[in-house]
């Protein structure tokens, strides 16, 4: 029977906290099983919106393949020196809108007997017990719960940030947007010697397309002075106008996570592993951790964390550090990059699933002084004053 929301004292052998991509990613898996263990999924949202689009590339088939709104075999990545056409992927980049995500997921739960979603709830306390966690919510309401999986978005779990992803996109309309032409991932054109921005497009309907500027660098910047560059950068690209059909903002800190899961607590999600740190992607990540823990719980195990590759964090730290040092040059790191490793291996090292001789190609491919002194910086940091972010 599903848990009441009503009730100030439960107890569930499961209990989720966030009711987001990784906990809806979980949640979905399990009440598509006849086996799942009695759920609680706590989320203070009481309705969801069309927040966000993920992208990225699924190497692996995930439950949303069938959602997905857009699909492109090659895109582009420009600099002031050169654009590149990548093409040969075997594996196309993908987008979906997150209301789809949501509708389905939430239609799933609602049908299952045995997991429930308390919205407009928000957790407050958490106390381990030999027995389990007892999580406090805002209410005042108590959850026992024998295992918890943790997808609240705390930041600070992760290592202090070696830079920030701030972002703000817009969905636009005009005529002029032609849906065939290849998505721009990269267009650097917009960057200047001491800011690392880029322009984000993709065409996926006639008429139709997404539209960010994209900016890498450290403090945060805030993304509202973003949208009003990309405001300005539009308005000239499309004189004849273009109307704003969504919005979507954000600022993803880009470092690997430092908390890790303990007892009977496993943290998961985009501030526990699942997230790139040099790159920001997370959704497909999230798909591969929901497999794990989904197949775990219906085989009566204990929840499991997102696999974590401690070989990829030094080498993306190597990466942010090098960017970090000589913003100027990074544009051309990406270019290079894209155009002398096959696409294969820049796509699944990007996705975060590379095989060695990837790792390999891609080191190769990078102008070694910045990346040697870069290696040797983030292994021996120097002190920076004042410096506490
Ligand atoms: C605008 C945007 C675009 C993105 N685009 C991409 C992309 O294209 N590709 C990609 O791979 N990644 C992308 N990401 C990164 C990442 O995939 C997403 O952030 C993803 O939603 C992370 O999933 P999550 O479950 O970890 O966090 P969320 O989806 O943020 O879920 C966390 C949940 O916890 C809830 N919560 C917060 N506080 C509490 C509390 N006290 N108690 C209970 N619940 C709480 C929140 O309401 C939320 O529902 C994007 C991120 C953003 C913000």
């Amino acid at each position: 029977m599903k848990p009441r929301q009503n009730e100030q004292e439960s107890s569930v052998p499961l209990l989720i906290l966030g009711g987001g991509c990784a906990g809806l990613s979980l949640a979905y898996r399990l009440a598509r099983s006849r086996r799942s263990p009695r759920t609680i999924i706590i989320e203070p949202r009481q309705t969801y919106s069309d927040d966000r689009t993920w992208c990225g590339w699924a190497l692996t088939p995930h439950p949303f393949s069938d959602l997905v709104a857009a699909r492109w075999k090659s895109w582009w990545i420009h600099t002031d020196r050169g654009s590149q056409h990548v093409t040969g992927s075997p594996w196309p980049y993908e987008m979906l809108h997150s209301a789809a995500f949501y509708e389905r997921t939430l239609a799933a739960i609602d049908a299952s007997h045995e997991i429930a979603l308390w919205r407009g709830q928000r957790v407050s306390a958490l106390e381990d017990h030999t027995d389990g966690v007892q999580v406090t919510l805002e209410s005042g309401q108590r959850i026992h719960a024998r295992h918890v999986v943790d997808t609240l978005p705390r930041p600070e779990r992760l290592v202090a940030p070696w830079a920030w992803q701030d972002f703000a996109g817009l969905e636009i309309e005009a005529e002029a947007i032609d849906d065939t032409s290849p998505p721009d991932l990269m267009d650097f054109r917009v960057a200047t010697r001491d800011q690392l921005d880029f322009i984000y497009r993709l065409p996926h309907a006639p008429g139709r397309a997404l539209f960010e500027w994209t900016r890498f660098g450290r403090p945060a910047s805030n993304p509202h002075t973003l949208r009003q560059a990309l405001i300005e950068h539009l308005d000239t690209r499309l004189p004849e106008g273009y109307r704003i059909l969504r919005e979507e903002m954000g600022s993803l800190p880009m470092a690997p996570p430092a908390a890790t899961s303990h007892g009977n607590r496993v943290v998961a999600g985009a501030y526990a592993g699942s997230m790139r740190a040099a790159t920001g992607y997370a959704f497909h990540a999230i798909q591969r951790w929901a497999d794990d823990c989904n197949a775990a719980l219906l085989a009566g195990k204990p929840p499991c964390p997102p696999r974590r590759r401690p070989w990829l964090e030094r080498l993306d730290r190597v990466y942010m550090t090098a960017i970090g040092q000589h913003p100027d040059e990074a544009p051309e790191f990406y270019r290079q990059l894209f155009a002398r490793v096959p696409a294969t291996s820049v796509v699944r090292f990007l996705a975060g699933v590379p095989h060695w001789r990837d790792t390999l190609a891609i080191m190769r491919s990078l102008p070694s002084g910045p990346f040697l002194r870069a290696a040797w910086h983030s292994t021996f940091p120097l002190p920076t004053q004042g410096d506490s972010s």
